[in-house]
């Protein structure tokens, strides 16, 4: 009897919307006690759960709904879901993006649903989102930017549930603005697509939303590189097939997406570093090369850019090349590999 007065409870909080996330709840009645704050997605101390499961199952901590399911777009009144039709969620469950417009009215349904096995989290930003965008109740040629349509983001074999988060699209179209045409390679990718591709890595970003891989059109990949770097991107790369990976790991992940984390307080600090990125140089005696791992492979080779330098430490020659062969009196080979890190290997 006291689990379906919980039942209940969550069922007119989902059914009021944003009326009041706590509207017909009452914690005393609670057969779980606990406290959602700083766990959304995940299990309380006590036993009780805070993620969209527990919706189903019954076993949300008393504040869930108040704490993780945050209804982000409730004061729009009239968004521009034309697509939405039948399949629409409840009113209020909406991701809204910059649009074409540019007036951050142009806005998707999202729904509550755990249909995937994420890594456990190194930190809020890691954690298993709570919504996704269901590719297939959606127009994937809706314009969430001005140069970008979601079908560029979003590919329906890689899993039907998305995440695309509206501030990694605003930092998209920033890095569209300065850098020109744009080619996507890569966009979101559900956890299982990953797991499948070989050399992907465990926690790729791109599982989270807010990874993109670009590749020029009327730019240097260099210039891109620093565009993403100068908009606040957490991790840049190179690749020597031409793209640059941007995303924007280091920023605050959307509570529409991954629940109220601004409710979080503390957590471990970020853990982004390159420590798991190893670089050695290698030879066969003449030709060079840079054997390099922990990163994600799947996406190719990232760049090598060597420089031959002599014992004064001037720079004879550079190249950016996957093998190099030193020229005569080269002293020191130094290679930057992906705009990632440096290595240096005395002749
Ligand atoms: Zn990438």
């Amino acid at each position: 009897m006291m689990l379906r007065a919980v039942q209940i409870g969550l069922m007119s909080g989902l059914l009021f919307g944003c009326a009041d996330a706590t509207q017909g709840r009452d914690a005393s009645e609670a057969v779980f006690s606990g406290s959602c704050e700083g766990i959304c997605g995940g299990e309380a101390p006590s036993g009780c759960f805070c993620d969209a499961e527990c919706l189903d199952s019954g076993d949300c901590c008393p504040d869930y709904e108040a704490v993780c399911s945050v209804h982000a777009s409730c004061d729009e009144d009239d968004p521009e879901d034309d697509d939405a039709g039948d399949d629409a969620p409840p009113p209020g469950d909406q991701a809204c993006f910059l649009g074409e417009d540019r007036n951050g009215t142009t806005c998707l349904p999202v729904v509550s649903i755990d249909p995937y096995s994420y890594p456990s989290p190194l930190n809020n930003n890691y954690r298993e989102p709570i919504r996704y965008i269901d590719v297939e109740a959606v127009d994937l040629e809706t314009k969430i930017a001005p140069n970008w349509k979601l079908a560029e983001i979003s590919v329906p074999y890689k899993g039907r549930y998305q995440v695309v988060q509206p501030h990694a699209v605003d930092k998209l179209q920033q890095v569209r603005d300065q850098a020109g045409a744009l080619v996507m390679k890569s966009g979101f990718r559900s956890p299982p697509y990953n797991a499948e591709q070989p050399g992907a890595a465990s926690r790729s970003r791109h599982m989270y939303g807010d990874a993109f891989d670009l590749l020029p059109q009327s730019t240097s990949q260099n210039n891109l590189y620093n565009i993403c770097n100068s908009l606040g991107a957490g991790y840049v790369a190179k690749y020597n097939s031409g793209h640059v990976h941007c995303d924007w790991r280091n920023v605050s992940v959307d509570p529409l997406f991954y629940g109220n984390l601004a409710l979080a307080p503390g957590g471990p600090p970020p853990a982004f570093t390159l420590a798991d990125l190893t670089l050695s140089i290698d030879t066969d005696g003449e030709v060079y090369w840079v054997e390099a791992s922990g990163y994600d492979t799947e996406e190719g080779e990232l760049t090598r850019e060597w420089s031959a330098l002599d014992e004064q430490g001037e720079v004879l020659t550079s190249a950016e090349t996957l093998t190099f062969e030193p020229p005569v009196g080269t002293a020191l080979l130094r290679v930057n590999v992906g705009g990632l890190s440096e290595v240096e290997h005395a002749l």
